[in-house]
């Protein structure tokens, strides 16, 4: 899809921010562990050939989740490491080997076919997955890690990592995450030679389990400036969020009472009331759930009246406001402010997929 650039709506992203954050994250981190800047799904939304560009000199390497977003960066010019979170196609090797871009191996079923596609892996590089506990991929016993690693070495490949991931670093109770650690502590033991970088940590195993940190670590929602935790547990330091949303009002109007308001006319007004349309909608990634909760305008809560539209919503608004008047969606406006993570409370769910949802129609304009 492409960017609708003519109209107000709009994501302004600061990349100032994100470095802000990658440095909070650095000084609370050892010198020796190398940052991964973990961005994947367009930098959780983000962007992220800007975000990476920018970010580039601050960290050791980009973590992404296929061999396309890997790509997106090797052609934007981006030189560092990057490494491949998820399974890859086998056909993709090719373009790994040619681009300079590592992958995960999760287990030997996968491996056994790569080495049938392709017996010299001379040039490649890996990083071992161990599933700890997350039950999604990776190898389960240490057994087998070191099968992957034996034959990796002798197909010519280099393991250059060995990593697990957390499924519960962002809650209050730690005895899930300590069995998880624990387990994947006694498969490294298992190891003859243990891959030199070895990293466990997203961003709330970085922010809440620091002692976790190995010596590499993988940093998503942290640098964006959002809490892993939603709304769980403090951040022990200053982050600040990079993205706002922001549109303008396009069209208002004085209803007179007991007129209705979108599909389904499920908002009538009680009384006479102003009503301004925001071009906004669900295939912007503001779905419809957003009914009954508020945008910003002139440092005011408005409540969002009457069904969200593909792409508009309508707002009730204290009084008449011209045409253009700023509209805040997630951000600041006066002392209001709405945050990612509200907008995920409102929706049930959590801030990384309210920003990683806002699609390709809404233009990414960025400030340093
Ligand atoms: C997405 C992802 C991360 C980053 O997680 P955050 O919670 O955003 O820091 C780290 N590691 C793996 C394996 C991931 O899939």
């Amino acid at each position: 899809m492409k960017a609708s650039l003519h109209r107000p709506s709009k994501a302004v992203v600061d990349l100032s921010a994100i470095a802000f954050n990658i440095q909070q994250v650095a000084a609370h981190l050892p010198d020796s562990a190398e940052k991964w800047a973990v961005v994947k799904a367009d930098a959780y939304g983000h962007g992220a050939v800007a975000v990476s560009r920018h970010i580039e000199p601050l960290v050791d390497g980009f973590c992404v989740s296929n061999i396309d977003e890997a790509l997106e960066l090797r052609t934007a010019g981006l030189t560092k490491k990057i490494l491949i979170l998820g399974i890859s196609e086998t056909d993709a090797v090719s373009l790994a080997l040619g681009n300079e871009i590592s992958l995960t191996v999760a287990s030997l079923e996968w491996l056994d076919l790569l080495l049938a596609r392709q017996a010299d892996l001379t040039g490649l590089s890996f990083h071992i997955k161990i599933d700890s506990g997350m039950g999604r991929i990776g190898f389960r016993s240490g057994q087998e890690a070191e099968e992957a690693i034996r034959r990796l070495q002798a197909a010519g490949a280099l393991v250059e990592g060995i990593f697990t991931h957390f499924a519960t670093a962002d809650e209050a109770d730690d005895s899930k995450f300590d069995r998880q650690l624990a387990r994947f502590e006694a498969i490294l033991q298992q190891l003859e030679t243990v891959p030199p970088l070895v990293h466990a940590s997203n961003s709330a195993t970085v922010l809440w389990h620091s002692q976790t940190v190995m010596n590499a670590v993988r940093l998503g929602d942290i640098i964006y400036g959002l809490n892993p935790s939603g709304t769980v547990l403090e951040l022990p330091y200053d982050i600040k969020p990079a993205l706002s949303l922001h549109s303008q009002l396009a069209h208002v109007k004085e209803l007179e009472a007991g007129a209705d308001v979108g599909y389904g006319a499920t908002y009538t007004s009680a009384s006479r009331q102003f009503i301004g349309t925001i071009p906004l909608g669900y295939a912007d990634g503001w779905t419809r759930d957003m009914q009954g909760f508020d945008v910003l305008i002139d440092g005011q809560r408005c409540p969002i009246v009457g069904r969200v539209s593909m792409d508009q919503l309508t707002v009730r608004l204290p009084r008449s406001y011209p045409l253009g008047t700023p509209v805040v969606l997630i951000g600041q406006s006066g002392a209001e402010m709405i945050t990612a993570t509200d907008v995920a409370v409102q929706r049930g769910t959590i801030n990384y997929e309210v920003v990683c949802l806002l699609s390709d129609r809404v233009p990414r304009v960025y400030r340093e």
